[in-house]
């Protein structure tokens, strides 16, 4: 019986050689009828014996192509017209413009070959790309996705691209970043000063230079890198020196996943992160012996390593290269660079030479990060690869109103949400200076108009001073929602993981301003999604200096002291204390006691920076979470034992007490206690009283779902062993996995509570969110 039905698909579906491979399988299963893009996405119609379409369908879903993601497939039976053959239709000017559009995507085996092949017309051609690979999200400036809309647009094919272009079974069947040698963009390398340098071969030429140790600024795919040799010592050296980079770990980029297991070990699941098409940095333990500069990961136990993934890397890396320093091409805390003049003027000082092209880059995006925690892979940056592919919410979220949410002050990141769809953006970066307050703006508008959402509210955080708040207070036509910092960041992992029934939420990071006007960071809140309550937080302590507590952990590491021994503190007999600047700690205290410049904190982050810099690991911060970091990494595998706390009520909440666990760390100090052993005592302490008060809110409310959120719980440390002992204590753990648990996905949980508030959903909680 012949039947014909009519299939609509929605997901991302254009720009990704799905009505090819539609084509391609109507032939195969000899149906008639046609294929569209429209405003949704992908609409079909395929007529012929009902076995036939049936297979079809399912083909359809088993097969998909690499890049597409299908979200929804709706079928209806439709009269048949007695068609015989099918065809690709042209779709209408002026269409709509919802459907998805693919992330940039790391090149193909089969382009890779033909990069590699010498017969192939395209050998060595460092832009070589098709249906399935290259770059698309960075140099799209408007929608519908064709060439015209994009960076390449300045590029007239030539007629065999053009012929391969218009051609159905083609693998560049409207690959809109088609090029060739003779008509696509080329790259040209140039000096210190911005000076062209004559070569016949620009990418050989660099290869050359970077032998020879010097600094090469390269444009990639989302913006600039610096690369140095990374077995070159002095030139890493120079390098750091150069871009004010003290100790924070290099990325480096390695030709192979072999070459990755000579300087890591690499598990499973890690290897196929590393390889996976976003091709991330991956967080990889070092081998002892791997090689390379002792600068390029000072101090550290990991190295940050990714795989080449445009083909002007794989020419590069086949040079060959054991390891190239791929860092962000910027000074550091300024965004990275896209353009080939502002690079040679921003990267002037930094850069020996710069190997540009011509494609332009019409929207930054940094390399992803992801570390692989407890057998799962995390993002730790959601950018590059896996931007702007968009996070699916569950059923009960469905209809979202359209929200945008502007994200926090630090790790800035943006959502946008279209029914059940939520768009994060890709990395923005710290919002403390004017270029990457205006990259916020044009990732804003340019999320708008791509996804074709105006926002019916904005959601922002509760903090009146970050620029992020202020640019939503200042969009007058629209209201505005204050969300809560850590409200949002356990919203964010409940919609990660389509919770709506109340959770015990652990939130655990630096700073986010509190309901009662005090900086928050270790909070055990009962929470749904639109409001919660604070029953427990890690007792308050003055942070001397406000925000710049966070570079000099000596501060903290001295008011915990002063909070448990007051004056008698000099009097220890530690080494931190030997080592202390009288008269500035005692400067420190009086502003701590007085109260001068020193609000007080339940930070987590400052707990950690206190207690590494006490025994005497780091004292000052040359980047972000230092300290932290480096006091799980001197952690001692195996070490038992919890140090005491205790934890004290007050009114309808709990304070949890520090002091004995400050004093019993000095005594283990004063015995002469190994470091990674009171690491490890401390980090089981938190372990313990995080576990113990979910245990009290279990007994009180019989809510056994417990989100974990904040940065903290980029430790694995802490994230591993407190799911291990709340699993098996009955609780249900959720964490992050799709967004960073950072202040990156911040945005993620802004969006939703701000969008449910909105629609009028009611919480159980007293403390709602309030109109700004
Ligand atoms: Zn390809
Ligand atoms: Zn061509």
């Amino acid at each position: 019986m012949v039947k014909r039905i009519r299939g609509a698909i929605q997901g991302i579906v254009q720009g990704v050689g799905f009505r090819p491979f539609v084509y391609q399988l109507a032939h195969r299963f000899d149906l008639a009828g046609y294929v569209i893009n429209t405003s949704q996405g992908v609409l079909l119609e395929v007529e012929g014996p009902e076995p036939s379409v049936t297979a079809f369908f399912e083909a359809i879903l088993a097969e998909n192509p690499p890049l597409s993601q299908i979200s929804a497939l709706d079928q209806s039976e439709i009269p048949a017209l007695g068609e015989t053959s099918f065809e690709i239709r042209e779709s209408k000017a002026g269409l709509a413009r919802s459907a998805l559009i693919s992330p940039d995507v790391s090149i193909c085996p089969d382009c890779l070959s033909e990069l590699r092949n010498p017969h192939d017309r395209r050998y060595g051609y460092p832009f070589i790309n098709c249906t399935n690979c290259g770059p698309r999200y960075t140099i799209i400036q408007d929608i519908p996705y064709d060439r015209p809309s994009t960076t390449m647009r300045k590029f007239e094919m030539c007629p065999i691209c053009s012929a391969e272009y218009a051609d159905p079974s083609n693998r560049r069947f409207h690959a809109q970043p088609n090029a060739c040698w003779e008509c696509g963009p080329q790259t040209a390398l140039h000096d210190q000063r911005g000076n062209p340098v004559a070569c016949s071969d620009p990418v050989q030429e660099a290869v050359r230079l970077l032998r020879d140790g010097a600094i090469l600024a390269v444009k990639g795919l989302g913006g600039f890198h610096l690369a140095v040799d990374a077995t070159d010592h002095r030139a890493v050296v120079r390098l750091r020196r150069r871009k004010h980079r003290e100790e924070k770990p290099l990325a480096v980029m390695v030709p192979d996943l072999e070459t990755a297991r000579e300087l890591a070990r690499i598990s499973h699941q890690e290897a196929a992160v590393l390889t996976s098409r976003q091709r991330p940095i991956v967080i990889l333990r070092k081998r002892r012996s791997h090689g390379l500069s002792s600068q390029v990961a000072p101090r550290n136990r990991y190295f940050g390593i990714m795989l080449p993934y445009t083909p002007l890397h794989h020419l590069l890396m086949d040079a060959p290269f054991r390891a190239l320093v791929m860092t962000s091409g910027n000074m550091t805390e300024e965004p990275i660079n896209i353009g080939n003049e502002a690079a040679f003027l921003n990267l002037k000082g930094i850069a020996d030479y710069f190997l540009v092209h011509t494609r332009d880059i019409y929207l930054r995006s940094d390399d992803s990060i992801v570390r692989v925690i407890n057998q799962v892979p995390r993002q730790i940056r959601r950018s590059r690869g896996y931007v702007p592919a968009p996070i699916f919410l569950p059923k009960s979220l469905l209809r979202l109103p359209p929200v945008l949410a502007v994200g926090g002050e630090l790790k800035n990141t943006v959502c946008l949400t279209k029914e059940n769809r939520a768009f994060l953006s890709q990395h923005v970066g710290d919002m403390e200076n004017l270029e990457t307050y205006e990259f916020f703006r044009l990732t804003v508008s340019h999320l708008q108009r791509i996804l074709e959402i105006e926002p019916t509210i904005i959601a922002h955080d509760l903090h009146p001073d970050y620029l992020s708040t202020r640019f939503a207070r200042e969009q007058e036509d629209v209201p505005s929602l204050a969300i809560q910092h850590h409200h949002a960041h356990i919203v964010s992992c409940m919609a990660e993981h389509g919770i709506a029934d109340p959770v015990i939420g652990l939130a655990m990071d630096g700073t986010g301003l509190g309901t009662d006007g005090r900086i928050w960071g270790g909070n055990i809140l009962l929470s749904d999604l639109v409001s919660f309550e604070q029953k427990a937080h890690l007792d308050y302590i003055p942070l001397p200096g406000g925000d710049a507590a966070a570079k000099f952990p000596w501060r903290m590491a001295l008011v915990y002291l002063d909070k448990v021994f007051g004056d008698t503190l000099f009097d220890l007999d530690l080494p931190f204390v030997r080592h202390l600047d009288k008269g500035q700690a005692g400067i420190v205290v009086q502003m701590a006691r007085q109260g001068i410049n020193s609000p007080l904190t339940s930070s987590c982050g400052r707990l950690f920076d206190a207690v590494s810099s006490l025994i005497g690991l780091r004292h000052r911060n040359a980047y972000e979470g230092q300290a932290p970091i480096e006091l799980e990494m001197c952690r001692r595998r195996g070490a038992k034992g919890y140090y005491p706390w205790r934890i004290e009520e007050k009114g309808d909440h709990r304070r949890l007490l520090t002091d004995d666990l400050i004093r019993s760390i000095v005594e283990d100090l004063v015995g002469g206690t190994s470091k990674g052993t009171i690491s490890a005592r401390f980090h089981n302490t938190l372990i313990h009283m995080f576990h113990e008060t979910c245990r009290l809110l279990r007994e009180e409310t019989g809510i056994r779902d417990v989100a974990m959120s904040g940065g903290s719980f980029q430790n694995a440390t802490l994230l591993t062993g407190l799911t291990r002992v709340l699993e098996q204590d009955g609780f249900r753990v959720y964490s992050h996995r799709l967004v960073p648990s950072n202040d990156g996905g911040l945005a993620l949980g802004q969006a939703v509570c701000a969008g449910l508030r909105h629609r009028g959903w009611k919480g159980r909680y007293k403390q709602h969110e309030t109109y700004g």
